[in-house]
């Protein structure tokens, strides 16, 4: 018999998180999550979901019957799309611009697919011309995807120049708008995105954990025809809608979690009050103040001005500086994080972010006081 260990209750300190996500969490969020578990089946939460559906649909302008919150993180979202869609065999365009175009690119060829890579610079956007040479090279392509806003990285690709083009070429989409969502312009139905997901701890100020995922009448047609079945069971979502759908009784699949749903209610809640137009501005606003006070700083950034984007501030580390040990004087000393760089800017760069509830003139006042003080 083990012993009991003898542990303390865990009381985290009050951080201000200007990393790539988490991001803060807002406070009505956190009091959301902290209200009466129910029944995952019980008649008032199912009310809920029917909202909190409506209101994934509001983020992401979307009319898709098929919307939901996966019940995992960004890269279950990421992986619901791949397994649902994509077939052993088929050919998919991975636009890879950062880490998680490549994450892509792995679940595409976990799956038995066949990935074409179109490789753009770390901090570029994706190049529209490179797909477009690739879609007529790969004619038998049936894929394509590739990230909105990438978090290594902070650029900002075209999904609506993209997509277009995709659809040219009669294939279906692919977006990962994890950190985009809520926080740059994305308009799922009239740019032709078939299948988008993204993750609560972004822009969307809720805790982790939770995936709003949404396929249009295109990616939902190209599930029902599948000549293999769906390889995962937990993320097929033929039957994950039997307990989202609004039509008829609701049945089990999985216990819903049902206090984070409650949050990711609430933080959608907000953004619908606040507007989807007015919080995109707001991260621009921020970000412009932001930008000014680091160039100040003499600070650069990795990210061509046109394709910046607002909610993640990608700086190259001065020549001679610490990397380490100013992200933990910034911890120990001002209680903020900031974010190391990823994959090829590791060690190189940092990121900052400026996401949801975070994206606000006392964060940017916060970090650009804390850098002068470190860096100086
Ligand atoms: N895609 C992008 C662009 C991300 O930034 C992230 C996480 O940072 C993911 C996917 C994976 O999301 P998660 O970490 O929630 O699984």
């Amino acid at each position: 018999m083990l012993l009991a260990p003898s542990i303390q209750p865990f009381f985290p300190p009050q951080r201000t998180l200007m990393g790539p996500g988490p991001s803060d969490v807002y406070p009505q969020v956190l009091a959301a999550q902290a209200k009466p578990t129910i029944g995952h089946l019980d008649p008032l939460f199912v009310g809920m979901m029917d909202e909190l559906k409506s209101l994934i649909k509001y983020a992401y302008q979307t009319t898709n019957a098929m919307t939901l919150a996966v019940s995992a993180p960004g890269s279950a979202g990421m992986e619901t799309c791949f397994v649902n869609l994509v077939e052993p065999g088929e050919k998919v365009i991975v636009c890879r611009n950062g880490v998680f175009g490549d994450r892509m690119r792995q679940n595409v060829e976990r799956m038995g697919a066949i990935a074409v890579v179109v490789d753009n610079e770390w901090g570029e956007a994706v190049d529209v011309d490179a797909l477009e040479s690739a879609l007529k090279a790969h004619p038998d392509a049936k894929f394509v995807a590739f990230v909105h806003a990438e978090t290594s990285t902070g650029a900002l690709s075209d999904a609506k120049a993209l997509c277009t083009l995709a659809k040219r070429h009669d294939c279906l989409t692919i977006v990962d708008a994890v950190t985009s969502l809520g926080g740059v312009e994305l308009r799922v139905d009239d740019w032709g995105i078939d299948a988008v997901y993204a993750g609560s701890q972004k822009c969307l100020s809720c805790v982790p954990g939770l995936s709003p995922v949404s396929f249009s009448p295109a990616a939902v047609e190209k599930l029902k025809s599948r000549k293999t079945p769906v390889q995962s069971w937990f993320l097929d979502q033929s039957l994950v809608m039997g307990y989202w759908s609004g039509e008829g009784k609701r049945s089990y699949h999985h216990t819903a979690p049902v206090n984070a749903l409650y949050a990711l209610h609430e933080s959608l809640r907000l953004l619908a009050e606040e507007g989807l137009e007015a919080a995109w501005q707001r991260h621009q606003d921020q970000h412009w103040a932001l930008r000014q006070g680091l160039e100040e700083l003499g600070l650069k950034f990795v990210v061509p001005e046109e394709v910046r984007l607002p909610q993640l501030n990608t700086v190259l580390i001065p020549e001679g500086v610490d990397d380490a040990q100013v992200r933990q004087r910034l911890l120990q000393e001002y209680n903020l994080e900031i974010g190391a760089g990823l994959g090829a800017f590791a060690g190189k760069a940092w990121r900052i972010g400026l996401m949801g509830y975070g994206a606000k003139r006392e964060n940017v006042s916060l970090c650009l006081k804390a850098l002068a003080d470190v860096l100086n």
